[in-house]
């Protein structure tokens, strides 16, 4: 098992359901070579069994898992939330496989391959700061979550409720052998922890209706099964090395349910509907052709984009401003977002007496695809926020000090910390970990900001 930059397992981490457990790195690796190390294939109890099952039987080796107190912790009892961290952490240490996913960047559509457990920050759960809002928000098994319709007995429903699960109840389902093939019975749907499809609830008439679900109800299903089980924190951020987007990824990139295929194509390539049939398309991807026949051409989006800037560089005072539509890939910001829109000043005459006027650049792009995404996306009055944005850098520029720009920046530095941790980017900027943004800043704030300001020659409206 190669193993590259390993990492220890962490003694001691928090759990999303608020408890404390003990790691024994040693106790696990010796475990994981049993269990992974036994040849596969010839009937032999690894072929047979879900990815997710093997991990568990990692967990519950002799001493590999402990409560706080130092007892042995049986991983079948934990909430399915928990297990999932544990398995994330193994990966993320390298104690288990995890053979690199193939991606295609979001931004510039440029193939990667990554092993994005590797890329996990896990200083959160050793330092027991899972209370971000967004990234540690515990799914809400009180309600029922809409879906699109789907047929369920004579009725049609569009909303799905879900319980929580312990791993012992999610086996039939974690069990499961990756071949691609997933049948949707009456013991699974309990094993999902599906309660209630509108108002059914008998699991036979639940697995029956899934399994001749639409793909696009599925497909929602399945986000939701995923985001009552994995913590947002499961992420890995990705920086292409094309464009410099950021691609944000699921870890553990094996998981009991493939989601619809979106990003891991060397994994959900396999994918297949209840029926055991491929599953060719996205159910998403339909939906996203039709928005983008809405989406203007670029001749037309220009044409609007340059009668708003007529309107707003009258109306703020401003001219002689180059605008630019960009129909290449869009600039991202530092933290990887692409960008709507950006703004250059312009520099005096240079050595062979060229001088280059101040220029909004606005990316054609971005607003195609933040269309796609969010179907009430208002054109123009994005393109309108955005010029008028770049043209408060140009003001604030000749002013002589840009504090949106600070702004954006303290932002992208907030947003990091959150990921990262506050005790771990505290560490890192001990260690003297430069490279790291969120360990830099926080080192060394008022050099940086002063550097910053001295040299950065782009002034850029956030992606979102
Ligand atoms: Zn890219
Ligand atoms: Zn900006």
């Amino acid at each position: 098992m190669p193993a590259p930059a390993r990492r220890l397992l962490p003694a001691q981490v928090h759990l999303p359901s608020g408890g404390v457990a003990r790691l024994s790195d040693a106790a696990a690796r010796a475990r994981a070579s049993s269990v992974f190390g036994a040849p596969a294939g010839r009937g032999g109890e690894r072929a047979s069994l879900g990815r997710c099952a093997l991990d568990v039987q990692v967990l519950a080796g002799p001493s590999v898992l402990a409560d706080a107190r130092g007892a042995p912790l049986d991983p079948l009892g934990l909430p399915l939330t928990d297990a999932h961290v544990l398995r994330a952490l193994l990966a993320s240490a390298g104690v288990v496989p995890e053979e690199p996913g193939a991606y295609t960047c979001e931004n510039c559509s440029a193939p990667f391959e990554v092993a994005p457990s590797g890329l996990l920050e896990i200083g959160p759960f050793t330092d027991g700061e899972l209370d971000d809002p967004e990234l540690d928000r515990p799914f809400d098994f009180g309600v029922s979550h809409p879906i699109p319709a789907l047929r369920v007995g004579r009725s049609v429903c569009r909303a799905v409720r879900l319980v929580e699960r312990t791993v012992e109840e999610a086996m039939p389902l974690l069990r499961l052998p990756d071949d691609g093939v997933l049948r949707v019975t009456p013991s699974l749907v309990v094993a999902m922890g599906i309660a209630a499809l509108g108002r059914e609830r008998r699991a036979p008439v639940i697995a029956d209706a899934l399994a001749s679900a639409p793909d696009e109800a599925w497909a929602a299903i399945v986000d939701l099964y995923h985001e009552a089980r994995y913590p947002a924190r499961l992420l890995a951020v990705y920086r292409c090395q094309g464009c410099g987007a950021r691609n944000d990824l699921d870890v553990p990139l094996d998981r009991e349910l493939a989601r619809a295929p979106l990003r891991a194509a060397g994994v959900d390539g396999a994918d297949t509907n209840e029926l055991g049939e491929p599953r060719p398309t996205r159910p998403g991807a339909r939906a996203r052709a039709s928005a983008s026949s809405a989406f203007p051409d670029l001749d037309g989006f220009e044409a609007r984009v340059r009668a708003a800037a007529g309107r707003i560089y009258e109306a703020r005072g401003v001219r002689n401003i180059d605008l630019f539509i960009d129909a290449g890939v869009p600039a991202c910001d530092d933290g990887g977002e692409p960008l709507l829109g950006c703004y250059t000043p312009g520099t005096p005459a240079d050595a062979l007496g060229i001088a280059h006027p101040p220029e909004i650049r606005i990316f054609y792009r971005t607003f195609r695809s933040e269309a796609r995404e969010d179907p009430g996306f208002d054109i123009d009055a994005e393109i309108e926020e955005t010029i008028d944005h770049e043209v408060t850098h140009h003001l604030h520029h000749l002013a002589g000090s840009d504090p949106l720009d600070d702004e954006e920046h303290e932002q992208i530095t907030r947003e990091e910390l959150r990921r990262v941790g506050h005790a771990e980017a505290v560490r890192r900027a001990r260690r003297g970990a430069l490279s790291d943004v969120a360990g830099f800043v926080r080192a060394t704030w008022p050099a940086w900001l002063i550097a910053a300001v001295g040299t950065a020659l782009a002034w850029c409206a956030g992606g979102r």
